[in-house]
């Protein structure tokens, strides 16, 4: 470490604050790794708020590793419907698995075991490592390499690999002995509460008075980091097939984005223009979903809605559709289908694009199928 002296304030100033500020968090009264692995995981592009209900049902539901192993996978994308990213609750079920059988269904205490489970990356696994055993790992995500890149001073670009490693390996030689834990969580509640990325609260921070980022008054301008791309966009066109009150969905394939989720049967439309132009859309569409065995005629745009993931923005119209004459709706097809009513919708795990969508409908027609 450059600055020994301010790495050492740095701690015990750290330290100090967060044994008086930090916030009552559900997962913070407990020490159990698999607690401490439900938040991390669910923490990841997700604000606290929203977590802790969540956080909640989940750990009610399935409370112990054993439990989350052999729910349902639907059961578990149940829980997380409404989260988002649904790789992470995948993932966090598939290595409780793992746990079950590498190792006899206690979560392991040694790094390599841990960052051998899926899902769980450098951030994590040190997050787990020092909150429910005091390891002293590092956990850096993106709050905290902008405290240490703002309280050194540093101009690395953080978006860089090189410049990651360098902050980890930073972090681990500033956590004081035997206090991994709290100074870990200290770090990652200090960004999230004062040193926040607009507008940092330097009047109220614990460590001010030596941070070099501030003394150079460049609080705003760190951390470097070169921009991500914008996602990219995609022009969806979705059918809405309705009949005796019940609405035709479709469960997406084994892999990829929202693998296995419910959702209305849709087609990317190969450009913006197709998109927008009334016939050109709904030729399309017809076209598209007949060549995976559907056979619809629709018959006319009924709403929009949009969605970003990381990479993607999907602009999604919509069309109400029917059955196309000379021929059975459905032919063999790869991915299936059922009609689904209220009470379905309920059971049945949808990304929320569609969730939102078929609630509305559902809401908004007298006449649904509301008993399931
Ligand atoms: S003084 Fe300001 S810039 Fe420095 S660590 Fe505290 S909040 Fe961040």
């Amino acid at each position: 470490m450059k600055d020994r002296e301010a790495g050492l304030f740095f701690g015990e100033e750290l330290l100090a604050w967060y044994k008086r500020e930090c916030r009552d968090l559900p997962w913070r009264r407990s020490r159990d790794p698999y607690a401490i692995w439900v938040s991390e995981i669910m923490l990841q592009q997700t604000r606290v708020e929203t977590v802790i209900p969540y956080y909640h049902r989940f750990m009610e539901r399935f409370p112990t590793i054993g439990d989350l192993a052999a729910a349902p996978e639907e059961d578990v994308l149940k829980a997380w419907e409404g989260l988002g990213y649904y790789s992470r609750a995948r993932n966090l079920q598939a290595a409780a698995r793992q746990v079950m059988e590498l190792h006899g269904g206690k979560f392991p205490r040694d790094k390599a075991s841990v960052s051998g489970l899926k899902g769980i990356g450098p951030y994590t696994a040190g997050a787990i490592l020092s909150i429910a055993f005091d390891q002293p790992e590092p956990a850096v995500d993106g709050n905290v390499m902008r405290v240490l890149s703002r309280f050194f001073d540093l101009d690395g670009d953080i978006a860089k690999p090189a410049v990651r490693a360098g902050l980890e390996k930073l972090a681990k030689e500033l956590i004081p002995d035997g206090e991994a834990a709290a100074f870990n969580q200290g770090l990652m509640e200090l960004g999230a509460l004062v040193c926040t990325p607009r507008s940092p609260g330097c009047l109220s921070c614990p460590v001010m008075e030596r941070c070099a980022g501030r003394l150079a008054g460049r609080e705003r301008e760190l951390p470097v980091k070169t921009k991500a791309k914008a996602p990219k966009p995609v022009y969806r066109l979705a059918a809405l097939i309705e009949s005796e009150g019940r609405v035709l969905v479709r469960r997406r394939p084994e892999e990829g984005l929202l693998a296995r989720m419910w959702e209305l049967p849709h087609a990317e439309a190969p450009n913006e223009s197709v998109w927008s132009s009334a016939d050109a859309a709904a030729d399309w569409l017809a076209g598209a979903l007949e060549a995976e065995g559907l056979r619809i005629q629709p018959v006319r745009c009924v709403g929009e809605t949009e969605h970003v993931f990381t990479h993607l923005h999907w602009y999604v119209k919509i069309w109400s559709a029917e059955p196309a004459a000379g021929g059975p709706l459905l032919r063999e097809t790869a991915q299936p289908y059922r009609w689904i009513g209220r009470r379905e919708l309920a059971e049945l795990a949808l990304p929320k694009v569609f969730k939102t969508l078929l609630e509305e409908f559902f809401d908004s027609e007298p006449g649904s199928e509301n008993a399931g």
